[in-house]
């Protein structure tokens, strides 16, 4: 490109290079890519649509257009994801934050206590983007977040230092509940988890940018898909107090299984929450409050 190009030009030609490699959301994308490149919000970048670009800001337009021509996740290369409204880190360990989990916290929030000191836990947390948004939303509420990978527990604290919530979220590292499952002072009022969850013979069917850019952790759920719901749903149990709840985010198929493993360690009042395409997305129960008297 000459020295005079404008930002809308490179704009332009980036959305024509995505287009022509296919890419369903090429304008959203090109726009995406060269705000994160130029430093400009997408407000700022129709602002200074006539604005001429320097030739650094068009190579590296360019080298990260090649890079999502090549499949690569938007939010994995601009290392970006906005969920439930506010922008989450993101990397190569861990998984995309994504809409549908927003299933989960509006299921989430219509059931949380409005208690003091709330007391929540995040299994296999990722990016944080779960528990961090209920901190953010319930400011009453403290968390533990836990992953097995260290690589995204960095992600998660990075995220909760971004959100002003390092005082209120602890992390560590852990097996799903080994080591806070028995501990008497581990006790919460709700716990939540976005487990891996796709049958391992599904997996190479999954979309290229979620089959080879998410990691596969965090995707792999065993035979069945169910290996993770097996390991933390009795568990869970020991680990709330008293009319606490387990929130589950599910594959769309998982339901009945899911619910059936709840039953069977104990939960009360079970119900199966449907996303925003109408795939049943969450399941939930609750432990049973003691009966006095
Ligand atoms: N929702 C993800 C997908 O279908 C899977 C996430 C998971 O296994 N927890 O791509």
């Amino acid at each position: 490109m000459s020295d005079d190009t404008r930002l809308a030009d490179l704009q332009r030609r980036m959305a024509d290079e995505l287009a022509a490699a296919d890419d369903p959301t090429a304008a959203l994308d090109a726009r995406l890519l060269l705000a994160h490149v130029s430093r400009l919000t997408e407000t700022e970048l129709a602002l200074k649509a006539n604005e001429q670009v320097s030739a650094a800001i068009v190579s590296a337009a360019m080298t990260l257009t090649d890079l999502r021509k090549a499949g690569k996740p938007i939010a994995k290369i601009i290392g970006v994801k906005e969920f439930w409204g506010r922008a989450f880190r993101v990397g190569a360990a861990v998984l995309d934050p994504r809409p549908d989990s927003e299933t989960l916290i509006d299921s989430a929030l219509a059931i949380l206590p409005d208690k003091r000191d709330l007391k929540l836990l995040d299994l296999g947390t990722g990016s944080g983007c779960l528990i961090l948004t209920l901190l953010a939303e319930r400011p009453n509420a403290r968390g533990l977040a836990v992953d097995k990978s260290r690589a995204a527990l960095r992600i998660a604290r990075l995220n909760a230092h971004r959100l002003g919530l390092r005082a209120r979220a602890s992390m560590r590292t852990g097996d799903w509940l080994a080591g806070i499952a028995g501990h008497k002072d581990m006790r919460f009022d709700m716990i939540v988890s976005n487990p891996p969850y796709i049958a391992r013979d599904e997996l190479s069917t999954l979309a290229p940018d979620v089959q080879f850019f998410d990691p596969r952790a965090a995707l792999d759920g065993g035979a069945d898909g169910l290996s993770a719901y097996r390991l933390l749903i009795a568990p869970a149990m020991d680990c709330l107090n008293e009319g606490g709840y387990l929130v589950l985010e599910i594959g769309a198929t998982q339901a009945e299984a899911v619910s059936g493993l709840m039953q069977s360690a104990g939960f009360q009042n079970i119900s199966v929450r449907q996303d925003l395409a109408d795939r049943d997305r969450v399941v939930l129960g609750q432990k049973q409050a003691q009966k006095t008297g």
